[in-house]
């Protein structure tokens, strides 16, 4: 019979490599309530017509990305491909935010896009992202970026950049659009062919093009601070003063979009100096005032981000070595039925204290057991037998040292003797 395998680009997750996990997803959600953000949990299946609306027909992951199924009833649904599209749509249908309604949401799950495998890139992925909505001021644009900084320092992550660009707004992208346009044309015979569709319909796409040549090209390309409002430089400058005053350092790129059409004014992106390779962005987003409106709702500003925690995991481990297993802290050995019997009393006692506490139920021989124990990391092990039993005493085993401690086979004394050591 033919093996049955994961979906390509579909991994499985085991431990302790899931541990590391545990921790980011716990350090995001304690870090994101210190800013007054709430989880928020929606289907990873949505109606095709959401992300075509929400992300842009002419984005990568709408014209090509997407995993989409017909339901019975001939409705087309998508899996999720990004987060923000199914959070706005929750939050209009649901009636969280409306006209002076403020709401600030994070979100941790998978996503999906049918993308080219590799290093960093997968085809089920899993982000946690934040959206704020209801404030068009730029200390929000601040108060996130600073959240989504102190969440990747709290991991202890090194070498990121900060990464920041203004797309002014929809207006002002008008005469940008058009200068692009005719620089971009010039050089249509030397695009990829993806820009030659995106120079038609997505013009400020192909600066977002990672093909060597696009990127040579889009070097000399118009830069859009020269066609932007008053109003809106000024929201930009007040984005770098408010990160220069909470000594977070950013670096200003004229040429940075994003992949996703309903971004307006700030952009930003955090990608590693090393370690990722092609795929060296950890976290992106944005502002995307247009969306909630363009989706149904009421007009309301919006800014947000997502950061993908599979690059944060290869960050880690490339930074700070594998995960490691979290050791067992006791094994308890016995060596007759007697002991067999108080083991299993204890074991429980333990395990309502917190103490990583296990034993072998198969009533193997006390060598097997300590092998076992051996195997499984234990930091010690207990032998209980029908004489430790009638004295209530016991031989408390470091198997890093071999080092032995009497104690009392009642749970607070071994666990007092498992905080000493
Ligand atoms: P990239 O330019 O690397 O394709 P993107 O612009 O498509 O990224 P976003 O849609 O903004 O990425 O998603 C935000 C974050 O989610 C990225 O910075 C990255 O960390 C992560 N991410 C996006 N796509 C993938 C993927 N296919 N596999 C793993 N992580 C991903
Ligand atoms: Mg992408």
């Amino acid at each position: 019979m033919s093996i049955l395998r994961a979906v390509k680009g579909m991994n499985d997750l085991f431990c302790p490599e899931l541990n590391m996990w545990q921790k980011i997803e716990k350090t995001a959600a304690e870090i994101f309530s210190a800013y007054g953000f709430q989880e928020i949990r929606t289907p990873i299946l949505e109606e095709l017509s959401l992300y075509v609306r929400g992300v842009g027909e002419e984005s990568d992951i709408v014209a090509k990305e997407m995993y989409a199924l017909k339901d019975r009833d001939e409705k087309m649904l998508s899996l999720r491909p990004e987060g923000t599209a199914g959070v706005v749509r929750a939050v209009i249908e649901n009636s969280k935010v409306g006209l002076d309604g403020e709401l600030k949401s994070f979100y941790i799950g998978p996503m999906f896009r049918r993308e080219r495998p590799q290093k960093g890139r997968l085809r089920q992925f899993h982000q946690i992202g934040a959206e704020f909505f209801g404030v068009a001021e730029a200390s929000v644009d601040v108060e996130v970026i600073a959240m989504l900084h102190d969440f990747l320092a709290a991991l202890g992550l090194q070498d990121l950049k900060l990464i920041l660009n203004t797309l002014g707004q929809p207006e002002e992208r008008v005469d940008y659009l058009k200068a692009l346009y005719d620089y971009f044309v010039l050089h249509s015979d030397n695009i990829c062919s993806d820009c030659q569709r995106r120079l038609q319909k997505n013009t400020l796409r192909i600066l977002d093009c990672k093909q060597p040549q696009c990127v040579k090209i889009s070097e000399d390309a118009p830069l859009i601070l020269a066609f932007l409002s008053e109003e809106s430089l000024e929201h930009f400058n007040e984005v770098q003063a408010g990160l220069t005053r909470l000594s977070i350092p950013y670096e200003v790129s004229p040429r940075l979009v994003r992949g996703l059409d309903y971004y307006n004014r700030t952009v930003f992106e955090i990608v590693a100096s090393s370690g990722l390779g092609a795929q060296n962005a950890v976290a992106a987003g944005g502002r995307y005032d247009g969306l909630v409106k363009k989706l149904g709702g009421s007009d309301v500003p919006a800014f947000g981000f997502a950061a993908g925690i599979e690059r944060i995991v290869l960050l880690l481990i490339e930074q700070s070595g594998a995960a490691q297993a979290i050791p067992l802290d006791v094994v308890l050995v016995y060596a007759d039925s007697i002991g067999k019997e108080k083991a299993f009393e204890l074991l429980y006692q333990l395990r309502r204290k917190n103490i990583k506490a296990d034993l072998d139920h198969k009533s193997r021989s006390v060598k097997a057991q300590m092998r076992r124990a051996d195997r499984l990391g234990s930091k010690t092990v207990l032998v209980i037998g029908e004489k430790e039993v009638q004295e209530q005493s016991g031989q408390l085993k470091l198997l890093s040292t071999g080092e032995t401690l009497s104690v009392s086979l009642v749970c607070s004394a071994i666990e007092e003797a498992l905080q000493i050591n």
